[in-house]
């Protein structure tokens, strides 16, 4: 099937390549960020970000969470499909490369605004207890950490196209990889490793986001560090080490008791 004639396709057709879509690229994303991490550190190449050992069950209980925001994301796409539909957006007839690329990084932009500005909305008291603390559970976060939202945070980060395509006709293909990139920056964000030296880390604003899961605040940012800088959240890179010092310790007193 072409996706240029996306709106040819039955609404059912939609809802479940969706679905297939966004479990492909997770799954996709995961095992190749676990894979890599793994191979480094046998190599003894990199580290660990948050060397804190994960509570029993964490990674199952990612996937479950992750699986629910696939449905919601995947159904999700009869969104934007409808807005094409009934002509309230369009999309370009076909793919020049200049074009994309240059989609892609208005996009990209556009997705680190709608993160930090839904992220900073749910650290409101209220919607941190009732919504983003799921996400939260994940103190120290793996690859599966990625998707393991609540579903109202999920319906909220899955609307990140509506606007933009109300704005401007964007090839498919800039549309398609818009969510490849970003949770290919996801997982790299939540794999807990750093193999990137500190001068390389403009590079990836990623490599901080587990100081916003130690912190349970700051970095709020996604791909890039713009955000943060102008509403001052930006976390220095020792910020979380007092809290992880604590947890190691508290650990080995644990383990020393036993
Ligand atoms: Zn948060
Ligand atoms: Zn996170």
């Amino acid at each position: 099937m072409d996706v240029n004639h996306i709106t040819a396709w039955p609404a059912v057709a939609v809802a479940l390549g969706g679905v297939a879509y966004f479990a492909a690229i997770y799954l996709a994303a995961g095992l190749v960020a676990s894979g890599v991490r793994v191979a480094l550190l046998r190599r003894g190449r990199g580290r660990l970000l948050d060397p804190r050992p994960l509570p029993a069950g964490q990674v199952a209980r990612e996937r479950r969470q992750s699986a629910v925001s696939i449905v919601i994301f995947g159904v999700g796409l009869l969104l934007p499909w409808a807005m094409l539909v009934h002509g309230w957006a369009s999309v370009h007839s076909s793919n020049p490369p200049l074009r994309v690329v240059l989609e892609l990084l208005a996009l990209l932009v556009w997705n680190d605004i709608h993160f930090y500005t839904v992220h900073r909305v749910l650290h409101r008291p209220k919607l941190l207890r009732a919504v983003h603390a799921a996400h939260h559970r994940s103190v120290v976060t793996t690859p599966w950490s990625t998707y393991a939202f609540h579903p109202v945070e999920a319906l909220l980060l899955g609307s990140v196209l509506l606007p933009p395509m109300l704005l401007w006709p964007f090839t498919p293909l800039a549309l398609a990889l818009l969510p490849v990139l970003s949770l290919t920056y996801n997982a790299i964000g939540h794999s807990n490793f750093s193999a990137l030296p500190r001068r390389w880390r403009w590079l990836s604003n990623a490599q901080d986001h587990h100081l916003h899961h130690a912190c349970h605040r700051g970095n709020y940012g996604f791909l890039f560090t713009f955000m943060d800088k102008c509403f001052g959240t930006q976390l220095p890179h020792d910020a979380a080490r007092a809290v992880i010092e604590a947890g190691l310790a508290r650990d080995a007193r644990r383990g020393g008791a036993a």
